[in-house]
């Protein structure tokens, strides 16, 4: 090439060199080819109680959270996202309705939680369940601690496994947002095909990320089988034994590793519950 012709092909704006942007569904936020809405309930579901999820901001940037399948899977007045690490009335208005309400339940393993089948079946719950992982989850409840206070614990238990194969869940018997919501509206109503229904879209959502490449994780008790947990999510806690504190430990310190840093350290807590 010349010199003059060089000269030239320089005044040439620069072309940049432009990927195609990928399609993204609108209701569910993942790229069309791995959208799972056409396998969410049609007609949503109307149940007879309500589920508040109460999540942690980084859940929410997920991509992979299960939590929006809930949101979906049923009518919009009966799930409600309560995102942020204070439950103020401010950013919730009726935060404070729901947690003095006789009727409410959270969803949380302590000695004095009893098991959902064991709730009388003809009430509306407020089922609230906490979104995050495990250790993100055990901040938001202990730093709640007395809002919770006087709110039924509950647990699920099921014979079921989980079926989120590829996020692994450190038991066994731990299950996804997605599966204790569905489950426990399941026990609560006696429809199992409440949490067939609600589910379908994670079946989906595995497959999918199976056929991309993704490995199916057993749960970390399966991959160490002694491994125990003083918190067990949602799932039934086995026995008493006292965790093993170096495992305890190692676990902790993985988590944390997970957790990004605080990006909502500002976050408004004028109104916290807590205050
Ligand atoms: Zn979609």
């Amino acid at each position: 090439m010349d010199d003059e012709m060089f000269d030239s092909l320089k005044h040439l704006p620069e072309v940049q060199e432009q990927k195609p942007k990928r399609k993204v569904c609108d209701r569910c936020k993942r790229p069309t080819s791995v959208c799972w809405c056409s396998f969410l309930p049609d007609p949503r579901l109307e149940t007879k109680s309500t589920v508040y999820v109460w999540q942690h901001p980084y859940e929410q940037k997920r991509p992979l959270s299960t939590t929006p399948m809930l949101k979906e899977g049923l009518g919009p007045s009966k799930c409600h996202i309560w995102i942020g690490r204070h439950l103020s009335e401010g950013k919730f208005p009726k935060v404070r309705e729901i947690l003095e309400s006789p009727n409410t339940i959270l969803l949380w393993p302590s000695p004095d939680s009893i098991d959902v089948s064991e709730l009388d079946k003809d009430v509306p719950y407020n089922i609230i369940l906490i979104d995050g992982t495990w250790f993100q989850a055990r901040s938001l409840y202990k730093s709640h601690e007395d809002c919770f206070r006087n709110i039924r614990k509950v647990q699920v238990s099921s014979d079921k496994l989980s079926k989120y194969l590829i996020r692994t869940q450190p038991s066994d018997n731990c299950f996804s947002t997605l599966e204790t919501g569905a489950l426990t509206l399941s026990i609560l109503q006696n429809e199992p095909k409440i949490y067939e229904e609600l589910t379908r879209p994670l079946d989906a959502l595995c497959q999918f990320q199976i056929d991309h490449g993704a490995t199916k994780h057993d749960s970390k008790q399966s991959q160490e089988n002694l491994y125990e947990l003083p918190y067990e999510g949602y799932g039934r806690r086995k026995g008493s034994g006292k965790p093993k504190w170096l495992r305890l430990l190692k676990e902790t310190a993985s988590l944390k590793l997970k957790d990004q840093p605080d990006a909502d350290e500002n976050e408004d807590k004028s109104d916290d519950l807590t205050n």
